[in-house]
């Protein structure tokens, strides 16, 4: 009767392990400079920020980035650390000559592969790794309503070949909801026309439930967004929201935008898989070729 061996307490001795390391989640944001990126990012985490006081710059409030800066962070839910690194880009295709733009970023992706190809190389077997490869791009577009910009298109696909990228509608309350739908089709119709290959991907062990909540995912992107770091009042609630001359727009509320689905996407439902794609697919990838270089 008793043949308990007790195996089945793996997972929580897994979660143990797991839980003292905490979890590095490493995002990088790219788009021209006042789409709202840093905005986003404070909408998303900064509620939850141990080590900072509200704004994630706050020490640099609205500074115009210049360079490729990274800023790291903890954030703790329910004793559940999170190591994040947010990358901040300087805005691309802002110069009147864009050639070549994208080349900071790229570099800047494949250094932090470099980087853990060689601690990998060098460091005892079962020694944590530093993490600083990048997990997700917020690809920021302009909510022009129109198209892509040729330059987009480039970088977007230049992007995807190194990490995976996550494209967003930026500032979409300066869209009505059909311009939004119209322009969303639009967007789809041309990363399908110029093949740009999106994040999620579906594998062969995905499950029945995972192949279904990607294709959700799928056609959702680009998530229309609004970000905002000020908490103004609604029905006695204080919430997350932009005032402007004709109402409120209130950034947690799915009929004003999607902003809800993406930070479900990036922490609730992804957030592992995002991790273990970057390390299978797009780490694997660089690493065999570097490592195929080396041979010859
Ligand atoms: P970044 O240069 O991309 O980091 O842009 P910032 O986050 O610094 O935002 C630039 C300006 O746009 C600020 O004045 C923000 O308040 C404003 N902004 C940010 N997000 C939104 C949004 O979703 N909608 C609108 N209307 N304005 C926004
Ligand atoms: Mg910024």
């Amino acid at each position: 009767a008793d043949s308990y061996v007790g195996f089945d307490t793996i997972t929580s001795q897994i979660e143990h392990k797991l839980l003292k390391r905490g979890f590095q989640f490493n995002v990088i944001v790219v788009g021209q400079t006042g789409l709202g990126k840093s905005t986003l990012i404070n909408t998303i985490f900064a509620s939850h920020l141990i080590d900072s006081k509200g704004r994630l710059e706050a020490d640099e409030p609205v500074r115009q980035t210049t360079e490729i800066h990274p800023v790291s962070h903890v954030v703790v839910e329910h004793g559940v650390r999170l190591r994040l690194n947010i990358v901040d880009t300087p805005g691309y295709g802002d110069q009147v000559n864009n050639e070549n733009c994208w080349d900071p970023i790229v570099k800047y992706i494949k250094d932090q592969h470099s980087a853990y190809l060689r601690k990998e190389l060098t460091a005892m077997r079962d020694r944590h790794i530093q993490d600083t490869r990048i997990h997700c791009c917020l690809f920021f577009i302009n909510p022009t309503g129109h198209s892509l910009r040729p330059i987009d298109i480039i970088v977007m696909k230049k992007l995807s070949e190194v990490v995976n990228v996550v494209p967003v509608i930026a500032k979409s309350d300066s869209l009505t909801l059909e311009e939004r739908e119209a322009f969303k089709l639009k967007i789809k119709a041309e990363l399908d026309y110029h093949s740009i290959r999106l994040y999620p991907f579906d594998t062969e062990d995905n499950d029945e439930e995972e192949i279904q909540l990607n294709a959700r995912i799928r056609n959702m992107i680009p998530f229309a967004v609004v970000g905002s770091e000020k908490n103004i009042l609604i029905d006695g609630k204080t919430v997350r929201g932009r005032k402007n001359r004709w109402g409120v727009v209130n950034v947690e509320d799915e009929k004003h935008c999607e902003f809800v689905y993406l930070r479900n996407f990036l922490t609730r439902t992804h957030l592992q898989d995002l991790i273990e794609t970057t390390a299978q697919i797009h780490y694997e990838a660089f690493r065999s070729k570097q490592l195929l270089a080396l041979k010859e």
